[in-house]
């Protein structure tokens, strides 16, 4: 069954015309968070962060860095595990004075408590009229499995629609695919997203029609997991490059040894947070076409000292 898919633009923190034009630089980063998922999108003043990592410390350290105490961010919450959702909390804290404009996650019920606690901040805030909650399975609350935001800078953020029979939190991750000014730069994010999700990307909602799923970086599913990449997956994608996240110490064996074998057979290129530490993306790059990559250290397709071999599947 063919899914019927509605583009649907909106204009996000717009509030105000300028009369001059917005940058239009685009800029990704692939937040160090430790083992977690944090990536922060600028473009011509609108910022969205996709996760928030698994500390509001260190999260409240990149809001710090970058200056963005004060200012206005939407955010989506990719699906509801603590490694994604518990540095956003540090976005609610009042000294803060931060506006978190939109606010989108699937919106399961949970029996997580620091979960909830969040719910209730985001709820004071919609009670409040300074934000909009959405459900990732209903993107633009219009019945519509494909939302598309428009960045002040011109970049879009395709938000897709969830596998609704996803089974477990990470087969509930929220699509992403953000695309640059002039389509010039394209990433595709979903979360945890395992197999059987990944699977359904394709047969199940037909992303690789509408919006396609073809891009430049991808960021790995479950930070480098063998359960968050298949060969049809990294086919559909055609990413040049992947950007992982996750922490150096931990106990998953992240990245699996079969995910970076996949990347290798396609001559794809990783960078890790846990060995790169923050990865950026900028687009345009500052000499010349395409975009850049700037990591704080080391250099192309690591293993950390976690790396094992996954004995799942892969
Ligand atoms: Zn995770």
């Amino acid at each position: 069954m063919s899914v019927i898919v509605a583009l649907l633009a909106l204009v996000l923190l717009g509030a105000r015309a300028e009369a001059q034009r917005p940058d239009s630089t685009l800029i990704v980063r692939v937040l160090d968070v430790g083992q977690g998922d944090a990536v922060l999108i600028e473009n011509g003043g609108s910022r969205v962060l996709v996760d928030g990592g698994p500390s509001a410390k260190v999260l409240g350290r990149y809001l710090d860095q970058y200056r963005l105490n004060g200012d206005t961010i939407s955010v989506i919450l990719t699906h509801q595990h603590a490694d994604h959702y518990m540095g956003l909390r540090e976005l609610f804290a009042k000294r803060r004075r931060i506006t978190v404009r939109y606010f989108w996650e699937n919106q399961d019920p949970s029996p997580n408590v620091t979960l909830r606690r969040l719910r209730d901040q985001i709820g004071a805030r919609v009670r409040e009229g300074s934000l909009t909650y959405r459900s990732t399975d209903d993107p633009c609350a219009n019945g519509q499995p494909l939302c598309t935001i428009t960045l002040r800078g011109g970049a879009k953020l395709h938000i897709m629609r969830p596998d609704p029979n996803g089974d477990g939190a990470n087969n509930r991750s929220v699509a992403l695919k953000l695309v640059g000014p002039d389509s010039a730069f394209t990433m595709w994010m979903a979360g945890d997203a395992e197999h059987e999700e990944t699977d359904w990307f394709e047969r199940g909602a037909h992303y690789d029609v509408t919006p396609g799923m073809s891009v430049d970086v991808l960021k790995a599913d479950h930070h480098g997991s063998c359960t968050g990449v298949t060969p049809r997956y990294l086919e559909l994608l055609r990413p040049s490059l992947v950007v992982a996240s996750l922490g150096a110490v931990n106990d998953y064996g992240h990245m699996h040894e079969q995910a970076k074998e996949m990347f290798q057979r396609r001559q794809l290129d990783w960078y890790r947070t846990d060995q790169n530490g923050t990865i950026t993306l900028k687009w345009p790059a500052v000499a010349g076409n395409g975009f850049s990559i700037e990591v704080e250290r080391g250099g192309r397709n690591l293993s950390g000292p976690s790396d094992r071999r996954c004995r799942e599947r892969g």
